[in-house]
């Protein structure tokens, strides 16, 4: 079973989220344990402060290390495994993505960290993470919201937690490519149809337009992902063909 930890000054944020859909179902199918910590309660001083201003002067207050260094070693002490990845959630951190997530995944004990205020004493970065993931170019109020993304990213690829194993294995990102487009009922809505392919039930022709169409989403909403991925010759040559449609 997976343990995450997530260290916050605002827990009550995560109830909703860890409380229902896949992330709950994942904790009573017993494939993680959630465990939210207030890190104020780590603090060693007489107002439970963990924020002071600046060295140097300047807007803002910055987390003080003691809090966080004495929450993650207390963490460390009471899990089995003696190597979590400790996770700062931070804008300038590395970008996350499906690769990050698929990695994480493979983890036995995850600590996320998320900041607040102006952001962290360095020290902590120097000396407590192992690593630090920003969600996207933007800045946040505080690292709860990015943590929530990683979590979800990460809970759904546990093995078990997806009823059908194969549906993240298609997901957008896990192929290197953009998922195809998906329909359902009824075939004709309103006179707009369904591909012929998709109602012809050969699966042959079917699996070929999925991976021609994924081609092709990807094509034209991210060619910087075909730069990433090898593709096989029949990718290739389906490629081409797209190339020419557009072309
Ligand atoms: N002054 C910091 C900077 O310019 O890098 C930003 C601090 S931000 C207001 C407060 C906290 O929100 C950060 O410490 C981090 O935990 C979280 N946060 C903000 N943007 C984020 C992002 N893009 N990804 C992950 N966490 C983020």
């Amino acid at each position: 079973m997976m343990v995450i930890d997530i260290l916050t000054l605002f827990p009550e944020m995560f109830s909703g989220v860890l409380g229902h859909s896949i992330l709950h179902k994942a904790a009573e199918k017993q494939a993680v344990q959630y465990n939210v910590v207030n890190f104020r309660e780590f603090a060693a001083n007489k107002h439970s402060s963990v924020d002071d201003y600046p060295y140097g002067g300047g807007a803002g207050m910055v987390l003080t290390p003691q809090p966080i260094f004495d929450a993650v070693a207390g963490l460390k002490q009471k899990a089995e495994s003696k190597q979590p990845r400790v996770i700062l959630l931070c804008p300038q951190g590395e970008r996350y993505d499906q690769r990050k997530a698929e990695e994480l995944a493979k983890e036995e004990h995850l600590i996320f960290i998320c900041g607040h205020y102006e952001g962290y004493d360095e020290r902590i970065r120097e000396h407590v993470i192992t690593d630090e993931i920003s969600i996207g170019d933007y800045v946040l109020t505080g690292g709860e919201l990015g943590a929530m993304v990683v979590i979800d990213s990460v809970v759904r690829l546990l093995p078990e937690v997806l009823g059908n194993q194969e549906s993240h294995r298609k997901d957008s990102f896990s192929t290197g490519l953009l998922e195809h487009p998906h329909y359902t009922r009824p075939a004709d809505f309103r006179g707009m149809k369904v591909p012929d392919v998709l109602l012809s039930g050969n699966h042959k022709l079917i699996e070929e337009w999925r991976n021609k169409e994924a081609l092709r989403r990807t094509y034209v909403r991210r060619p910087d992902l075909l730069e990433k991925i090898n593709l096989t010759p029949e990718q290739k040559k389906w490629l081409q063909e797209v190339k020419k449609e557009y072309s």
